[in-house]
């Protein structure tokens, strides 16, 4: 069975865990404290056929370089994740973008740029133009997804491993 290795990133709070959780188990998961560092694997049909897919969850030691290249190294796909209600969250992907590619050495890395809690859409500084230059910059696709909602869960997920299969 294939398994494909994938890491949510962006800044605490985003949502990275709550998306990971809303996967796996279809639930949301309001206290983060619950939530372990690991791998959670989930199996899954991907075109018609049986894969695995891992994604690894930190618990705060990716803010040593040293340690966040080398969880980095051992990915192949990337979900940059910010929400569309803090800015600052938005501005920070771009360090993650860089950090990524500076480990992978590949602009075609399997990337996806996330914009969590859609569902807060009514007090959103970051706009979807935006979000959408800054994917288009980058030549990824840019989804916006809510853990609480499950909008669009599964879809990140899947395109994430979808362009993993394709490289
Ligand atoms: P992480 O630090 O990026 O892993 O973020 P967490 O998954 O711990 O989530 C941080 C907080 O945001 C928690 O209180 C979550 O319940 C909340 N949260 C996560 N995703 C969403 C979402 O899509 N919508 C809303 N409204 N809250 C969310």
């Amino acid at each position: 069975l294939a398994l494909h290795k994938v890491i949510t990133v962006g800044s605490t709070g985003v949502g990275k865990a709550a998306l990971t959780l809303q996967f796996m188990y279809d639930e949301f998961v309001e206290d983060y404290e619950l939530i372990k560092e690991g791998t959670y694997r989930k199996r899954v049909v991907l075109v018609g056929e049986e894969v695995q897919i891992g994604v690894l969850e930190t618990a705060g030691q990716e803010d040593y370089a040293a340690i966040r290249d080398n969880y980095f190294r051992s990915r192949e796909g990337f979900l940059c994740v910010f929400s569309i209600a803090e800015m600052e969250s938005f501005a920070a992907t771009a360090d993650f973008r860089e950090q990524i590619l500076r480990v992978k050495e590949d602009e075609n890395v399997p990337f996806l740029l996330v914009g969590n809690k859609s569902d807060l859409e009514d007090k959103r500084p970051v706009s979807v133009k935006e979000a959408k230059n800054r994917a288009d910059q980058w030549t990824v696709n840019y989804v916006e997804t809510s853990a609480k909602t499950r909008a669009n869960v599964d879809k990140v997920f899947f395109y994430l491993m979808r362009e993993i299969r394709a490289k």
